[in-house]
């Protein structure tokens, strides 16, 4: 089955029981000073929870672009490197706002993964909260009792508070929450080892797939749980993960989702994918983070120098640096890489398809100004991770972010690769040092027009010149 179809299969699916199918929310989040970017396909539904908005639907499914990539859930530096967590990814998603709850969700999970995707019952383990003494609240005996219709007593396992009890915040709407995890290894090796033991291990192939979130407490500012009057059920399944398991992939990288991006990177590097591990990672991380800045540009985040737009940045920044040191990419390749995504997510996100020579531009621009300054940014850490010390300056990593455009992350990035460190509280010092500077030195401002300073407040508007290539960017404050 190809990802269009499983994706259209789970719509599909919940469609056939009465669920609303609703687009995704943005993936960049406005008005809302306590989150970036979408993180969770029930970000949009969270005045529900909070009792603020009536739902219209009381059932709705989705699947949500989200990013993870700061704040709570920050997978960044796990991307590339292993095979299932990527910045931004596709949650799928079914929600019940005070309508059906535990039964019917564990239900319907079951028959969609085990009936319409025909994946293997006996390779499927159920976590459920196992209980915490210390706030009274008892094991989730309710899922366990409905994950045991399916499932024999030894594939459903206790879980902590961490894993299997979900907070909205330090208040609010919380409740147990029930996983499923896959073991996809061969037979052989689950002989050895029984999956049990590995769920929850960080094993490539015994992977979290999908999340099912019960709310029915609410907790109170002195830290009590009350029950809430309606309960809640709030789902989210990794749709490249979905798709790993249902084509007989070992990687999300090998489904369908991923393989046009990576055969496209590995033939403009002239190297095979699967040969050298530190290539591969490169190609992975491209695939990866070309998602990502693609979504948020059509989504309408620029990549700038502050907040929301930095981190933009310094995705795309991080994407070009592997491309150049690892695959020799000297020239902007990124922006190349749209028409694969528009041809894949065609039908599905529009914001993309319709905005593609737009988004394309945008990513070549910030190609073209970081590859000016990245060859001799890299020739400076070059002498200095050649060296003995153990450890790069705060001052060498601020000139590297000041003059040659590095994030603090890609120095370090790049420090780690050596086995060094940054002094990252010396970077901060400089940083401040400089915004003090540039504070009294006030703003250069041509009518509408700011030149902005680094953490101003900012709205991104256009370039000066649309013809060179040689831009200043230009913003007026908000
Ligand atoms: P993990 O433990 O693997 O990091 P999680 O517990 O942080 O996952 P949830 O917050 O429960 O994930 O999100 C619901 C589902 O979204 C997960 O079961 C998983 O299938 C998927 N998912 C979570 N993070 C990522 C990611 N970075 N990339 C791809 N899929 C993800
Ligand atoms: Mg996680
Ligand atoms: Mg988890
Ligand atoms: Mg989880």
């Amino acid at each position: 089955m190809d990802s269009k179809s499983i994706r259209r299969t789970f719509l599909e699916f919940f469609e056939s029981k009465k669920h609303k199918i609703v687009p995704s929310a943005p993936i960049v989040v406005q008005n809302d000073p306590t989150l970036m970017f979408t993180n969770a396909g029930m970000n949009q539904f969270k005045d529900y929870f909070l009792g603020n908005k009536v739902a219209e639907n009381k059932r709705v499914a989705d699947t949500q672009k989200c990013l993870r990539v700061s704040g709570k859930h920050n997978d960044l530096e796990e991307v590339g490197i292993d095979t299932y967590h990527h910045t931004m990814f596709e949650m799928l998603g079914n929600w019940s706002f005070g309508d059906y709850f535990k039964e019917e969700a564990i239900e319907w999970a079951w028959e969609l993964l085990t009936g319409q995707f025909k994946l293997p019952k006996d390779r499927f383990y159920a976590t459920i909260f196992e209980g915490d003494s210390t706030e009274n609240l008892d094991q989730d005996s309710e899922a366990k009792k409905f994950w045991m219709k399916h499932l024999p007593e030894d594939r459903v396992l206790n879980g902590n508070k961490k894993d299997n009890f979900w907070e909205m915040g330090d208040t609010g709407p919380c409740g147990p929450c029930s996983e499923l995890h896959i073991d996809l290894r061969p037979q052989s090796e689950v002989d050895k080892v029984p999956g049990k033991d590995l769920v929850n291990q960080d094993h490539p192939q015994v992977v979290e797939i999908w999340n099912l979130v019960f709310i029915q407490y609410n907790r109170l500012s002195n830290g009590i749980l009350e029950n809430l009057p309606e309960k809640h059920v709030d789902t989210g399944m990794g749709f490249e993960r979905l798709a790993m398991a249902i084509q007989g992939k070992q990687s999300n990288y090998d489904t369908d989702v991923f393989q046009p991006l990576i055969q496209w990177v590995a033939k403009k590097g002239g190297v095979e994918y699967g040969n050298d591990e530190k290539t591969d990672i490169a190609i992975r991380v491209i695939s990866d983070h070309i998602r990502a800045i693609a979504f948020t540009i059509a989504d309408g985040q620029l990549p700038s120098n502050n907040k929301a737009g930095y981190v933009i940045r310094r995705i795309l920044r991080r994407a070009v640096r592997y491309g150049y040191t690892f695959l020799r990419f000297k020239e902007p390749f990124l922006h190349e890489m749209l028409d694969i995504l528009v041809d894949q997510f065609d039908g599905v996100f529009p914001e993309l398809t319709g905005q593609k020579d737009f988004i394309a531009k945008v990513i070549k621009e910030e190609e073209l100004s970081f590859l000016r300054t990245l060859d001799n940014g890299l020739k400076k850490l070059d002498t200095i991770t050649s060296g003995s010390s153990k450890t790069i300056a705060g001052s060498t990593a601020f000139e590297l972010y000041d003059t040659y455009g590095f994030p603090l992350d890609l120095t370090a990035l790049i420090a780690r690769e050596n086995n060094m460190e940054v002094d990252e509280a010396g970077f901060k010092k400089e940083m401040e040092v400089q915004k003090n500077r540039s504070k009294s030195a006030g703003k250069q401002t041509t009518g509408d027009w700011t030149v902005v300073n680094e953490g101003d407040d900012v709205t991104f508007l256009g370039y000066t010149d649309t013809q060179s290539t040689t831009k200043v960017l230009r913003y007026r404050e908000v």
